[in-house]
């Protein structure tokens, strides 16, 4: 039932721990799996879950446990808990999942507390009376990390289970709040690594769905674990059951008109799912936007009072809307399994988030779709967002940070060649074969779907010009956006292009055979790779932006610079045979592979980010 997707990850040091603890049989198992069946009410372990919780009830290792969300991380903590003796304590990052979880255990009648400010004294002296007897009853607290830092109480309390032999484990959730590295840093957390050097005999387990390489690394070392005391359960983070697809849109209503048609006369009538938007107002558009065709969608965001949100949310879990239009503010937490499709209106911030947002479709593991429409607007719109933002935190070198990630989902969007699936896991250091998307017969991402065929084309010239035109509208016009640099290129004889004698510009109308989208595509990458420069302007009256085209730091090629993958489209008829031929798929596969890798040798040979490829529909 489960996809067995082999799991290569970058970093060496870095594999699954899970076939050491798979198919054996332990002096717990009998125990263990009674509980599961009759206290959880569950029937079937999930990918590496047994293993995981095999491992943690043997006590000789810490614990890291890599699934994505919704892979069931929780059971992997919360039924060693319940067989070994003394307290487990949790450490989560927010109250609302600890409500969550411990709402959910106590219905399962499991004894469980949370330590969390919203607790009156009289409950918190109670949870702290039951902990100091002999043998507590407890066997799970959760609390949240400033707690560690603040309440001396508290660690009195760890100190006197310790020496009672009654501290059982610590369990970081959302563990990668521990790094800097992360997008999701936590302050707090870091100083749950004093726990370490406190209670050195007590094993950790750490659950996290965000798992860079580089996160990892840095999990290890802010809590001061070695490597070879421990053992890593890592999942492939492939979600088998989504269909990724991405769309060029033109305005957002298109997007949402587009939206409406979906819910109300395709795929996803009678289905419900999040539209994710760009700001708060878009998600009050949307929603009435999409109410007045006749969805019913609700808006959800930061904005509205605490009251509201639980109003919705609690609306929601009923199946009471089909759509929220939600900002990102809607997510951690949401636990909705039915989720049929998650629609991003406008592109996410990061690769990172996207892949969050949108695996909250399909949790039940039934087939879901991801449909992210995109846009250079959008680009321009949130980059010049990042650009004018006044906070704290809003340094020079987190906004750096931010338009490179924006940057890499816009190379995700445009990246027609590619196995979607492929690109995101990358990204987590997985290397994912797109041969194992192709076999997917019903939930291919929009790339494997295509049987385009590939070649590669050198646009180097065609790059070279590009820049000297730039270079030539700028000094001659003091500025130029894509949409002039396109017509230009495609001998144009528009009026305004007319008018200021553009079209006299012949040297440049070389590039007839290649389509418009392809222009676009060829500019964002020199974009993208630094060759040109997006200058975004910003007109304080009307807070528009407009993005103008400059050159950038590296505008001389001492080396062929872009050399992609091209895709002619074939006859239909002749390529749905071919899609239902293996043999071919195979050979063609093979070859894409090898082109592939001689591309990114090329690339880099040359420190070229192979990210956008262009290709020709
Ligand atoms: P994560 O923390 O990895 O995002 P959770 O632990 O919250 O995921 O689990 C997600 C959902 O999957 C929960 O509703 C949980 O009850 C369910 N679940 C977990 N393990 C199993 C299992 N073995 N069989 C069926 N459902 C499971
Ligand atoms: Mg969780
Ligand atoms: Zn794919």
């Amino acid at each position: 039932e489960e996809q067995c997707d082999k799991v290569t990850w970058i970093s060496a040091d870095v594999h699954d721990d899970g076939p050491e603890y798979r198919d054996k049989d332990f002096n717990h198992t009998k125990t263990m799996l009674e509980r599961f069946h009759a206290l959880f009410g569950l029937r079937k372990f999930r990918s590496n879950q047994q293993e995981a919780i095999n491992c943690a009830l043997e006590r000789r290792y810490h614990l890291f446990v890599l699934m994505p969300t919704g892979g069931g991380k929780s059971l992997c903590y919360q039924l060693p808990a319940v067989l070994d003796h003394g307290v487990t304590f949790v450490v989560s990052p927010l109250r609302s999942l600890i409500l969550d979880q411990t709402q959910k255990l106590l219905s399962l009648g499991i004894p469980c507390a949370a330590l969390t400010g919203d607790r009156t004294p009289a409950e918190v002296s109670a949870i702290y009376a039951q902990c100091y007897a002999s043998e507590p009853k407890l066997k799970l607290i959760y609390i949240t990390p400033e707690k560690i830092g603040q309440s001396d109480q508290l660690n009195k309390l760890f100190s006197h289970l310790y020496a009672k032999n009654n501290l059982a484990r610590f369990v970081i959730d959302e563990a990668h709040c521990i790094s800097d590295w992360g997008h999701d840093f936590r302050p707090d957390y870091v100083k749950i690594g004093t726990l370490r050097d406190r209670y050195p005999h007590v094993p950790f387990t750490l659950l996290t769905a965000t798992a860079t390489p580089r996160v990892q690394r840095d999990m290890f070392h802010q809590m001061k674990i070695e490597r070879h005391l421990s053992k890593l359960f890592i999942q492939s983070f492939n979600r088998s059951n989504l269909v990724y697809k991405c769309i060029a849109k033109g305005k957002t209503d298109g997007a949402l008109a587009r939206t409406a048609q979906l819910c109300l006369s395709e795929q996803f009538v009678g289905m419900c799912g999040i539209v994710y938007c760009f700001s708060r107002a878009e998600c009050e558009r949307s929603a009435s936007y999409l109410s007045k065709s006749g969805v019913t969608a609700q808006a959800y965001h930061a904005g509205l009072i605490d009251q509201e949100r639980t109003d919705v949310q609690t609306r929601w879990a009923n199946d009471e809307y089909q759509v929220i239009c939600a900002t990102i503010a809607f997510g951690m937490g949401i636990d909705k399994p039915n989720v049929r499709f998650v629609i991003h209106l406008s592109m996410p911030k990061s690769i990172e988030g996207y892949y969050q947002e949108s695996g909250r479709a399909g949790r039940d593991g039934e087939q879901a779709y991801c449909y992210l429409f995109y846009s250079y607007q959008d680009l321009i719109k949130t980059k010049r967002l990042i650009m004018t933002e006044q906070s704290a935190d809003a340094t020079n070198e987190a906004k750096k940070v931010r338009i490179d990630n924006l940057h890499r989902v816009y190379a995700y969007c445009l990246n027609n060649v590619d196995c979607r699936r492929t690109l995101l896991l990358e990204y987590f250091g997985e290397q994912y074969l797109s041969s194992q998307c192709k076999k997917y017969i019903e939930t291919r991402c929009d790339n494997c779907c295509s049987v385009a065929q590939t070649k590669l084309v050198d646009f180097t010239i065609l790059s070279k010009h590009i820049i000297s035109l730039v270079d030539q509208l700028t000094k001659q016009f003091k500025s130029a956006t894509i949409n002039q640099v396109i017509d230009i290129l495609k001998g144009s004889k528009q009026k305004t292009i007319k008018d200021a004698g553009l079209d006299k510009l012949e040297q440049f109308n070389i590039a007839e055979e290649v389509s418009r989208t392809n222009l676009e595509r060829l500019l964002s990458k020199l974009i993208l790779d630094g060759y040109l420069y997006q200058d975004i302007s910003i007109n304080d009256t009307y807070g528009t932006a407009t993005a103008y085209i400059r050159l950038g730091k590296t505008n001389t090629f001492s080396s062929p610079i872009i050399l992609s993958v091209c895709l002619k489209k074939e006859n239909p008829n002749v390529s749905s045979t071919i899609s239902n031929n293996s043999t071919h798929n195979r050979l063609v596969d093979a070859c894409l592979m090898k082109l592939k890798d001689e591309i990114k040798l090329i690339s880099s040979e040359y420190n070229i980010k192979y990210s956008t490829i262009l290709s020709e529909k």
